[in-house]
């Protein structure tokens, strides 16, 4: 991994520079050369991990429903709509995929439908981590903080609270937000993008926090990202963000 700051993330691959949550996606940014590569892992009804973002099939597959609907060799007969040569990932394969890399993992928890938790899935997602070797080299996130309570409590040694606008909003102040973050044992946060500043930026970092951003895909975005002190931002468009990072480095004016 590089030093680089902010790393960049490749958001479920690199999401409108590949197909989503592809294996196809995460072999495009393990070639970009990216620090990191997001992905969200839901859970079928037998107990297989899988790596998809929605609850239900019905937008990035030919399948309908809940993703913990199916068994796994029903979910396997699916394809994916944007890329009709591969069906939905297996956990196993993008760890296999990505294990010989020197990416880092940022590993979403999805809940089901109606933000219903998968009861122990932190738990079974460290044990396939340990057994790839990679759980070092993972960050497990959550929009849920109960989710990277469990998944401290199962060794997971990285949690990054993904703090959802309306989240921040009601809580108010970066003390807020670092006290429940405190409380959950998690040390670094992503905010959304639009919901940065460099005042929020320092107040959480002051507060003793790690602090990212998500959702930069615009090259706006991409630019206030890299403007800001972050740790990391996760971008559907890696590889533009790695080039205006290199340029912004390069001191030159980035441009498409
Ligand atoms: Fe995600």
């Amino acid at each position: 991994m590089s030093g680089l700051r902010p790393a960049i993330a490749a958001h479920r691959g690199g999401a409108r520079e590949a197909v989503e949550n592809s294996l196809a996606a995460f072999r495009y940014a393990a070639g970009l050369g990216v620090e990191q590569v997001e992905f969200d892992v839901h859970r079928t009804a037998d107990g297989a991990l899988v790596v998809l973002h929605d609850a239900t099939l019905e937008r990035t597959t030919t399948g309908r429903g809940p993703v913990g609907a199916l068994r796994l060799d029903e979910l396997r007969s699916l394809r994916l709509r944007d890329a009709p040569a591969e069906t939905v990932p297996t956990l196993e394969e993008v760890l296999e995929l990505l294990a010989p890399t020197p990416i880092g993992l940022r590993i979403e928890i999805k809940p089901g439908p109606g933000l219903a938790r998968y009861a122990g899935i932190e738990a079974q997602l460290v044990e396939a981590l340990r057994r790839f070797g990679l759980l070092e080299r993972t960050v497990v996130t959550s929009f849920l903080l109960p989710v990277l309570v469990d998944a401290a409590r199962a060794g997971a040694p990285s949690r990054l609270w993904l703090v959802a606008p309306l989240v921040q909003a009601s809580l108010g102040t970066a003390e807020a937000l670092a006290r429940h973050a405190r409380e959950a044992e998690v040390g670094e946060l992503g905010l959304h993008i639009d919901h940065l500043d460099t005042a929020w930026v320092l107040a959480l970092r002051t507060a003793g926090l790690e602090v990212g951003a998500w959702a930069a895909h615009e090259d706006e975005q991409i630019d206030k990202a890299l403007a800001l002190d972050l740790t990391v931002f996760t971008t559907d468009r890696p590889r533009a963000a790695l080039a205006r990072r290199a340029a912004r480095l390069a001191g030159a004016p980035a441009d498409r």
